[in-house]
């Protein structure tokens, strides 16, 4: 394919020793020779090298900036184009000199993702790895990051591709046995799709059986603590951020602009919402009956529910028991160092046999068992051993759902003695669905959407 030649600044917007900005297209090196005075110019420079020179405005031939530049000739780049990459001091006004430089001189400035978008179109990546690209950089804990990369290098392609091959030989049979239906085949061609259908709908669920862990791994669980007025809510909360690794982030131009913070407890990264309403305001019970807080409460994956073990069982607990009833519920019973005065039976019969830890948050202790409850919770046995194939991305398991649903419907099609030419349809129809998660047959609209939730110069 062909296409314009694009730039970005590739490097995060901040102050740093380097920034650099990209070209790639077929004008990539063309357009960068105008700006750069070196020992050689851009063209006479072998591929995959990095050369010193400066760059200029070539209108006025003032010298904007000291760089050393890659030259990275196609197809063997991220893009497969020919790509540059300038190398300059890393300062905000420094790296936009630069970019401003080269769209002067006949670069487009790139859309989000339009790298990576390129990558793809170009062949050099499917869409599942495309994606897992965005995963990698996303990527908040060690887990997340070895998901994203094996997804990055195709395993789950492999996967698929596997699979799509099977029901591809069965349809190939089918069409054999259309074209000579003379040619007794029929039983030969039901039993040969039964035994691939089996054998798709198996590794199907394998698949999926991996999502559950998969998703939280790469979205993290959504957490709420909750409790009355001094129980210890900041207090668990400061102790969960400083013991593990706290990371906050931005996520602009979502639905709901919120800053969120993620701790990372034993691989399960915890996204804490609606912090700052905890730190801030002191009466969340009261705050139940606001409506937002209840949706809050109802999108949480995890509540962590905190009880005063020195203070007798209130009504209002027990309004807290009743609102998270049929939840991810951890108890915990704080203040361990003072007398206890809770009804702990009556808090064991109100928490319906879910996990329940006690902690004195004061002492510091009892936040590792805490730690390894919510680890169980949902990591019951830990994760997997590392050959196993993760699907982490929820647009993924949507479609490994509908090709398992389709090709169930097959299945039971040929038990019903249906003709093979209808049961084909499905068989195609999963083909179908299972090349949707690499990008074979999607639609340029789904394709835009996906590549504009990436990172500027990505
Ligand atoms: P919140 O209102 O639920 O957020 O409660 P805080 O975390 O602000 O704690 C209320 C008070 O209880 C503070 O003075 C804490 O120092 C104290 N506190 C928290 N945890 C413990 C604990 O385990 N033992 C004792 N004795 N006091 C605690």
């Amino acid at each position: 394919m062909e296409f314009d030649t694009i730039a970005a600044v590739s490097t995060a917007l901040g102050e740093g020793a380097i920034g650099i900005v990209r070209l790639s297209g077929d004008e990539a090196i063309q357009i960068a020779d105008k700006i750069y005075i070196g020992k050689k110019s851009l063209q006479e420079v072998p591929s995959h090298t990095i050369v010193y020179g400066h760059l200029i405005d070539p209108k006025t031939q003032e010298r904007v900036e000291e760089a050393m530049v890659s030259v990275l000739r196609a197809p063997k780049t991220f893009t497969r184009e020919d790509v540059i990459e300038i190398n300059c001091h890393g300062g905000i006004m420094s790296v936009n000199r630069v970019l401003q430089l080269v769209l002067k001189n006949g670069a487009r400035l790139a859309e989000p993702g339009e790298f990576t978008k390129r990558a793809f179109l170009n062949g050099r990546i499917d869409l599942s790895q495309a994606e897992g690209v965005m995963d990698l950089i996303r990527a908040k804990t060690d887990k997340a990051m070895n998901i994203a990369l094996n997804q990055v290098e195709g395993r789950l392609s492999k996967k698929i591709q596997t699979l799509r091959q099977a029901l591809l030989e069965t349809v190939a049979n089918v069409e054999v046995n259309i074209d000579y239906p003379e040619y007794d085949a029929e039983t030969m061609t039901h039993d040969l799709l039964k035994t691939k259908a089996s054998f798709v709908i198996s590794e199907i669920e394998k698949l999926l059986q991996t999502a559950e862990q998969g998703k939280i791994v790469r979205e993290g669980l959504s957490t709420v603590i909750i409790g009355r007025p001094n129980v210890g809510k900041s207090s668990l909360l400061n102790s969960l951020v400083h013991e593990n690794k706290a990371i906050v982030t931005d996520i602009p131009g979502t639905t709901r602009d919120v800053i969120e913070e993620y701790v990372n407890v034993r691989g399960v990264p915890l996204r804490l919402v609606d912090t700052a309403g905890i730190r801030e305001t002191e009466d969340i019970v009261e705050r139940i009956g606001v409506e937002r807080s209840r949706q809050v409460l109802k999108e949480a994956e995890l509540i962590l529910l905190v009880l005063n073990n020195g203070d007798d069982l209130t009504d209002e607990d027990v309004a807290l028991f009743k609102a998270v009833e049929k939840m991810n519920v951890i108890v915990i019973v704080n203040k361990t160092d003072q007398e206890r005065k809770i009804d702990i039976e009556r808090v064991k019969h109100l928490n319906e046999g879910r996990p329940l830890v006690t902690t004195s948050l004061i002492e510091d202790s009892g936040v590792e068992d805490l730690e390894q409850a919510i680890a169980s919770l949902f990591f019951s046995g830990g994760l997997e051993a590392e050959d196993v194939t993760y699907v982490s991305n929820s647009r993924h398991i949507a479609l490994l759902e509908q090709s398992k649903s389709t090709i169930e419907d097959a299945m039971a099609a040929i038990d019903m003695g249906v003709p093979i030419d209808l049961v084909q349809i499905d068989v195609t129809r999963t083909w179908e669905l299972l090349g949707e998660i690499i990008g074979d047959s999607v639609q340029d609209s789904l394709l835009d959407q996906l590549f504009s939730q990436f990172c500027l110069g990505k």
